[in-house]
């Protein structure tokens, strides 16, 4: 079973490439961004210990994504052919914590992903990106605008503005992914595992130099 991890700053796309990529491949979509959302909509503990870490666009600790991730990694079925790391590791810690997960789930590391774009369009993407309130379908208000403004295009439910996507939020979320997540860049480079994709472009543009990686 391979593991891949997508790596790259907020807005660059990572969460749609890894949606395609994972209904095109039979690959299974971790997504830590995502799980924790999940947990604060159902108001668990472990959901409004972790939320004003997102509201305020820093990161959660350590540990508590890595025990996450490491449960998800722990109860994939055995025949799928892999799975994708979207948004972890954020911090070297976490990219320790994950060699150490694979070791014990006798897996290895396939390739590292880093999406790249220039800062001024992640902050407009962010911006005009909506996400639906009730199944998480995502779209862009100038870009991929729905049909109906406002109104989920999936399942018909709301549209809103994420609230780590309002810009204050989203200037800290670059800050720390500079601070803390581009250091596994050369983390990853030094082991020769990192691939560079443009993240910039249109997503089908984006999606295909994508697959000519994997
Ligand atoms: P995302 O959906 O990937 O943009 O993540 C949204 C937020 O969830 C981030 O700004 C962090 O607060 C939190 N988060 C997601 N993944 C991680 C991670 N690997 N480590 C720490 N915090 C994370």
């Amino acid at each position: 079973m391979k593991c891949y991890v997508f790596l790259g700053p907020p807005g660059v796309g990572k969460g749609t490439m890894a949606e395609l990529f994972c209904r095109d491949s039979g690959f299974a979509h971790i997504s830590t961004g995502e799980s924790l959302r999940e947990e604060i909509k159902r108001n668990s503990a472990a959901g409004r210990k972790v939320q004003h870490y997102i509201d305020t666009g820093q990161l959660v600790p350590d540990e508590v994504v890595a025990a996450m991730v490491s449960r998800r990694i722990g109860v994939l079925k055995a025949d799928i052919p892999g799975f994708v790391l979207d948004g972890y590791p954020r911090t070297v810690p976490q990219a320790e914590l994950l060699d150490g997960v694979l070791n014990e789930n006798q897996l290895q590391l396939g390739v590292v992903i880093l999406f790249e774009a220039e800062e001024g369009l992640l902050v407009r993407r962010l911006s005009t990106r909506r996400v639906c309130d009730s199944c998480g379908a995502v779209f862009n208000e100038s870009t991929n605008p729905p049909r109906q403004p406002g109104v989920c295009e999936v399942c018909g439910g709301e549209l809103r503005l994420r609230s780590d996507d309002q810009a204050d939020t989203v200037r800290q979320r670059l800050q720390v992914y500079r601070q803390e997540t581009e250091p596994l860049i050369e983390y990853y480079e030094q082991r020769d595992v990192l691939h560079r994709v443009p993240g910039g472009g249109a997503v089908e543009d984006n999606y295909a130099a994508l697959r000519e990686v994997i």
